[in-house]
């Protein structure tokens, strides 16, 4: 008599209770045309069925078990291997589609369980993955001369152990499955507890997608409830050769200490500096709309601005023009005792209250004592350099200016502010050789003049888009070619036919 297997029995029944329990999501019918999933109803006391996972087997790519979820991912990225670059194409089809057409759903998903960040950036966020690139990206290098040719190809690694910050789940997990699919790889994500569901709801219908289309399931793979434990059963499990790290300086460290190679976009403060040949209605305009997104989750998102003593007030008057709201030294001070608490010890940053992290800027006036009209995108205030909002890496909708005499001053101070991270930092000047100190200065992955923040992202400036910014170890702007190993083959004396 043939034996049933009792993973198989837990993944079937645990699908049908997730299909029927409530705040389910619909799965979507197809990428054509997915449906949207509804809003979950309980999102602080997430269910591990409810997230279409749990026990230690898993289905559609939602594992209990990060050991289980490797071996899957391995399988699935042997069949991958089989299918060429065909079949990558088709998955990146995939995912990118279905990341737009569900946009909408999964935002709103993504703001409930998360809460933090507003929903119009959490739907474009998801929209703008069809910047991100995919096989295209991969082409091989040739060499030819009288010795022959040889040809460098950039190969996959496998799966890829993949962690995600809870400022974007479902963008991140979407961008980051593009690039690493692309280049051939499985990925086994190890989410943010607090972005897990949304996550685990985003892998189960790129899965079913793929399935259905391309017959490979768990090419996406994530742990349906993450902890530390199931982040170091993923670091030492012998399927998973890289690491892939979205996060702020504990993760970084984390994965840095693993013993496994570790592609780390790890955290930043990004700084502003405003001189006097800065056009600053343009300034203000371009600092409120990169500060406002997503209430400055964004980790290239503008944290401190050094404005020149000389058109500060100026520009000032404009930011209050570009529609922010400005806050007295009471106020503000209101809200940094709720917002921080002291650094502990010399030399360490202020401590960021995660409870206001990604508020609207309506949350951060009840806490700084004062009204703000509605649709306040942004607030700002008046501070010194050393002031907890300048120093710490704060992800609230509320800016810092920081009047300084010089441009000299103005680099100095944006350079401590920004910690040695090597993220990013952004100029609005006319002056060329300002733009070439500052550069030569901060030594950031990104420096944008006179543009916002996104626009080092692809979105408004020339380049193109990912949610992973290796910073920490030097890959920057992640792509396809990031999460590959370069292979040389040789022909030596024929084959070079000119
Ligand atoms: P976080 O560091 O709190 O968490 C990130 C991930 O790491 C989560 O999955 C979390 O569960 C895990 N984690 C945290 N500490 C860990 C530890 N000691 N061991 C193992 N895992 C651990 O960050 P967050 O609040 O989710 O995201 C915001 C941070 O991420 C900011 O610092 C931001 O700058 C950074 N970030 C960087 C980029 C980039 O591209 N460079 C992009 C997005 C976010």
């Amino acid at each position: 008599m043939k034996t049933l297997d009792p993973e198989a029995i837990r993944g079937v029944v645990e699908e049908v209770l997730a299909r029927l329990g409530p705040g389910k999501p619909a799965a979507p019918a197809a990428p054509a045309a997915p449906a949207a999933p509804s809003a979950p109803s309980a999102p602080s006391a997430p269910s591990v069925a409810a997230a279409g996972g749990g026990g230690s087997g898993g289905r559609h790519g939602v594992f209990g078990c990060p050991d289980r979820a490797a071996e899957a991912a391995h399988e699935a990225f042997l069949r991958l291997k089989k299918l060429g670059v065909d079949g990558r194409r088709k998955v990146v089809d995939i995912v990118k589609s279905l990341c737009v057409a569900n946009s909408e759903g999964w935002g709103k998903y993504e703001l409930d369980e998360t809460r933090i960040g507003r929903l119009d950036h959490k739907i474009e966020k998801l929209q703008i993955i069809r910047h991100v690139p995919g096989v295209e990206w991969l082409r091989p290098d040739a060499l030819s001369g009288d010795a022959g040719i040889t040809l460098e190809e950039y190969a996959p690694f496998g799966v890829i152990g993949a962690i995600l910050p809870v400022t974007h789940s479902i963008p991140t997990l979407s961008g980051n499955v593009v690039n690493m699919v692309a280049a051939g790889n499985a990925v086994l994500f190890n989410p943010h507890p607090g972005g897990a569901r949304s996550a685990a709801l985003a892998v189960r219908a790129y899965n079913e997608a793929i399935e259905r289309e391309v017959g490979i399931d768990n090419l996406v793979c994530t742990v349906a409830e993450p902890t530390l434990e199931s982040f170091g059963q993923l670091c030492r499990n012998p399927l998973v050769p890289l690491l892939a790290v979205t996060g702020g300086p504990g993760v970084v460290k984390a994965a840095m200490q693993s013993g496994k190679r570790a592609i780390c976009a790890g955290p930043g403060n990004p700084v502003v500096v405003v001189d006097e040949t800065a056009n600053l209605a343009k300034a203000a305009k371009h600092v409120v709309q990169g500060a406002a997104y997503d209430n400055n989750l964004l980790c290239v998102g503008e944290k401190a601005v050094f404005v020149l003593a000389a058109v500060f007030d100026r520009f000032m008057d404009e930011l209050g023009q570009a529609g922010a709201v400005r806050l007295d030294a009471r106020a503000l001070e209101r809200l940094a005792a709720a917002a921080f608490a002291p650094a502990k010890g010399e030399g360490a940053h202020p401590v960021v209250n995660r409870e206001l992290i990604g508020k609207d800027p309506g949350v951060l006036a009840r806490h700084a004592g004062t009204g703000i009209p509605a649709g306040t995108q942004l607030l700002f205030a008046e501070t010194g350099a050393d002031h907890a909002f300048v120093q710490a890496e704060q992800m609230m909708p509320m800016l810092p200016v920081v009047r300084v005499p010089d441009f000299e001053t103005a680099v100095r101070e944006a350079r401590r502010a920004e910690h040695g991270f090597r993220h990013s930092a952004i100029l609005h000047s006319m002056n060329v050789e300002h733009m070439t100190f500052m550069g030569r200065e901060m030594d950031t992955t990104i420096f944008i003049k006179n543009g916002p923040c996104v626009a080092g992202l692809g979105l408004g400036g020339e380049g193109y888009l990912s949610y992973s910014i290796a910073t920490t170890t030097g890959e920057g702007v992640t792509t396809p070619k990031t999460f590959t190993r370069i292979r040389r083959c040789v022909m030596v004396e024929n084959l070079r036919i000119v």
